[in-house]
């Protein structure tokens, strides 16, 4: 029994490292009507136009109108399909050079923000909660300059509409993530590549954020900083995302993901509370 699993489980991941993009290569000779130039497929190798070009028709016009979604090959529903199917090997794919296929990361994480936004908005999402980290009286109380209690006051507000505003607190803080994780795979890919591969994670944790807000219509935010996900399932993606993306079996993918989580949010909170340490050790000598 447990063999069949195995082989189940062998077989499924087999199918997920395929590239599922099938180009319908044009077999044709053309002659490019707009520098001449006599070529084989869908597109000319000197100035790009397409060899199937034919008059404007309002297919044209809706795919201009769409072109900002990236409705020609690189298109976003396809790219958040490989998000779900196979997250972790995308990556690697467009890491290596099989960008083409795939809406650029950092538009995705755009694109998928403003759905998310949307969402809340349309469930009419009101988070009841104060946020878990606030400034407070704490200046007043350690007699920091005048300035500096202005400045976090702000600093306070910013915080109560972040947290009333998961998709964008996500992205804002997800740069403490994408350190934490640097620290934890670094041994594994270089900054830049992490960084990338970052993008596309968050781009997948929006849509699980926007699917679940739609649903549940119930508050996401700091279930689990810097993503605005459920705990238990930001969890489980970001483990499958690194069993694939870093080819590492299930506990080792586990452990790794818990760790990065929990330096991401040691981060946060060591960045937000270094003012009060000033503050703090400042009064004291
Ligand atoms: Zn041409």
């Amino acid at each position: 029994m447990s063999g069949n699993i195995r082989t189940w489980f062998r077989q499924l991941n087999e199918r997920q490292q395929k590239r599922t993009l099938k180009v319908n290569y044009s077999a044709e000779e053309h002659i490019c009507d707009c520098c001449g130039t006599s070529f084989c497929g869908n597109f000319c190798p000197q100035c790009g136009k397409k060899s199937t070009f034919t008059r404007m028709n309002l297919k044209h016009a809706a795919t201009e109108c769409l072109n900002f979604l990236g409705y020609d090959t690189r298109s976003v529903p396809y790219t958040a399909k490989e998000l779900f199917w196979r997250p972790g090997y995308m990556m690697r794919d467009y890491l290596s050079g099989y960008s083409q296929f795939y809406y650029s990361p950092f538009n995705m994480l755009v694109i998928t923000t403003l759905f998310f936004v949307v969402a809340c908005w349309l469930r009419g999402l009101h988070v009841d909660t104060e946020p878990q980290f606030l400034y407070g009286d704490f200046f007043v109380r350690y007699n920091a300059p005048e300035w500096m209690v202005t400045l976090f006051a702000k600093v306070d507000d910013v915080l109560r509409w972040l947290h009333q505003s998961p998709a964008w607190s996500a992205i804002l803080f997800g740069i403490f993530y994408i350190i934490a994780s640097y620290l934890v795979f670094r041994k594994r890919m270089n900054f830049v590549e992490i960084f990338i591969s970052q993008v596309f994670i968050f781009s997948q944790m929006q849509i699980i954020g926007t699917v679940y807000a739609l649903l549940t219509g119930s508050e996401v935010y700091y279930n689990m900083p810097p993503f605005a996900v459920p705990i238990p399932l930001g969890i489980a993606f970001l483990c499958y995302d690194y069993m694939q993306l870093f080819q590492l079996g299930f506990w080792a993918s586990l452990w790794r993901t818990i760790l990065s989580f929990v330096v991401g949010y040691l981060l946060i909170l060591l960045f937000m509370a270094t003012p009060m340490l000033i503050v703090k050790y400042t009064e004291l000598l």
